[in-house]
This record gives structure tokens, sequence and C-alpha cells, in this order.
């Protein structure tokens, strides 16, 4: 197994009180294989990624649990050396790649240094290498784009760059936070194959996480449905389409647009509460058209079928003997 989340909380000190925005969670990741992280905004997504690269304030967070990257629990080793890992063997991918490009240096200059810097090239070689690179993700011309600054290129070339840039560390683990969500849906459809064929030429392992269902049908192995801080759903890709348990996952599908079809889209009522108000209770309750009483007073365990797993009263004996 390449990454183990064991009951994860990230926690906030904010002026409103303790945002709990990742609350307890596990999950996996083996090697060459993509896992999904789906949910609205809110629902700790983002946060569970930037838990794992070590990128949060220390000051202002409080996380527990472990978090085992190749037999190394993450969460306790020295900062230099998570540094080290974030450049080596994890990297991760945005929404928006100006976020990581310098725009002040030319994009096949900012590849060759990570050439240079992980694999001591000579700048000769690590400029061939990055030549290389871009034409692997697909830029025609890729001599001349080398030699261009990143505000030059088209938003679908920039997010091509940026995984050129991810993918030339040749690391374990690659993080996906939205990368396809800014682009239009033709490019979106090329990027993700892009990022698919690579992963499986470079076996690298992907999180990768979005709101959008229609994505991880294009590219997860593996699904883990996230909603306020918790993962309320987890199963392999195909089982989750086809037979989805948790009534937000049901919401989810019912809501995403499906090419040809002209059923109105329902949507789920309500929002995601804030993650300073969560409750030791199923945090979807207020939202759910099956609540039962016991779904207020209790965190509903994790229910296991044959590897596809629940967090739901529906499907808990427990309700039996409220
Ligand atoms: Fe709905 Fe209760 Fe299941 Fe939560 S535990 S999703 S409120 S039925």
């Amino acid at each position: 197994m390449l990454l183990e989340f064991k009951n994860v909380k990230t926690y906030f000190k904010t002026e409103a009180g303790i945002a709990k925005s990742v609350d307890g969670i596990s999950f996996s990741i083996d090697k060459g294989q993509t896992v999904a992280i789906v949910g609205e905004s809110g629902s700790g997504k983002s946060v569970t990624a930037l838990s794992l690269i070590g990128l949060l304030s220390e000051k202002d967070t409080i996380i527990s649990g472990e978090i085992i990257f190749d037999g190394e629990d993450l969460l306790k080793i020295p900062k230099e050396e998570m540094r080290k890992k974030r450049g080596n063997d994890i990297s991760m991918i945005f929404q928006e790649p100006m976020t990581s490009l310098n725009p002040a240096l030319k994009v096949g200059y900012q590849i060759s240094e990570v050439f240079r810097n992980h694999f001591n090239m000579d700048k000769k070689t690590a400029k061939e290498k990055s030549i290389e690179m871009i034409k692997k993700v697909e830029i025609p011309d890729a001599e001349n784009i080398y030699n261009n600054y990143p505000h030059e290129l088209s938003g679908g070339m920039r997010q091509r760059i940026m995984i050129a840039m991810a993918l030339s560390s040749n690391p374990k683990l690659l993080i996906a936070d939205e990368p396809t969500t800014a682009l239009d849906v033709t490019i979106q459809a090329g990027v993700l194959r892009l990022m698919e064929d690579l992963k499986k030429e470079y076996n690298t392992g992907l999180m990768f996480i979005t709101h959008d269902l229609s994505v991880v049908a294009e590219i997860a192995d593996y699904v883990n449905v996230m909603y306020a801080g918790k993962i309320v759903e987890k199963a392999d890709v195909k089982e989750l389409f086809k037979n989805p348990l948790h009534p937000y996952t049901k919401g989810l599908l019912k809501s995403r647009p499906i090419i040809g079809s002209k059923e109105r889209l329902s949507e789920i009522e309500g929002q995601v509460p804030s993650p300073v108000d969560f409750k030791d209770n199923c945090h979807f309750c207020d939202r759910c058209k099956y609540a039962m009483d016991i779904c207020r007073k209790k965190i509903p365990e994790e229910i296991d079928f044959n590897g596809h797993k629940v967090s739901c009263f529906l499907y808990s004996k427990e309700r039996e003997n409220e």
C-alpha cells in the first residue's frame, strides 16, 4: 500500500470556534491506483490533501491520526524531511496552474529546474528532458513552447505544463485538486486522458479531488464520497455508480448532468453545515429525507458490504434497537 489515512482529523482554530474540517477519515491508495475524493465545496476534500502534504499553518491547525506514506507516518517526520518528500515523492496539481507556475520565468526553464534539482542534471540534459516532457503532455511545437512564459499559453496548455512539471520528479503519488474544473469541457477530456495515460506509464498513485462525478467516472478506480468532514461512502467506481447506498451519494448522482437527457436535474436542497457547527450526529441529517431520530443523536458507524462501505443508519442494526 502506498498511502493510508487512519482516522485523520484536521481541526482549525478560528474566531468562531474549532472548525472540524476533516473529522476522522480513513482511506488508502495503492501504487498505480486512482482514488477519487468527491464532494461539494466545504466537504473537507482539499483540506485532506493539504494535511497530507504538510502545507497547513502549524499555529492554527491541530492534526491527529496517522498518514502513512510508503511505510512512514508523515505527521511524525521532521519538516525538512517532509519538504523533500513533497519535492521528490509527492507532487500536486491545483485547479489554477498560475498559483504554481512562476509568471516571470519561461515554462521550459521551470520544468528543467525540476530535473536539475531532483536528478542533478546539467543544464543541457535538463533542457532536453524538459522538451521531451512537453512533447509527452502532447503540446505541439515543444521546442518553441519551452521559451514561452505562462501568460502566453492557453489555460489547457498551462495545465499540461503543470502535469509535466508534477511528473518530472517521477513521484510515487500525484495529488490533483480539481485539475480540470477551470477548463472547457472538450479540453477537460483531453487533460483527463493524458493524466490517466501518464499515471499508467509512471505507475503513480493518484489522489483525484473533485466535485464532479462525471470526472470521477472517467478517471477513478475507487471513490471516497466526502460530506462535511467525513467519508460517508467508499466503493470501487463501477460498484458506486451501479449501486449507490448513501442518500448523499444518490443525491449527487441525480444532480449529475447526463448528456442528451431532458430530465430535470434534482439538486440536494440545503447547504453543507459549517465545520464549526458539526455535531456528534450524522452531518447530513438536516438535508436527508430519510432522517430518523437516531440520525440526529449519534454518528453512524461504517458498515462494510463486501468492500462497499457506507456510514448511514438506514443500513445499521442499531436503528432497530432505538
Ligand atoms: Fe440520512 Fe440518517 Fe443515513 Fe444520515 S444516517 S444519511 S440522516 S438516513
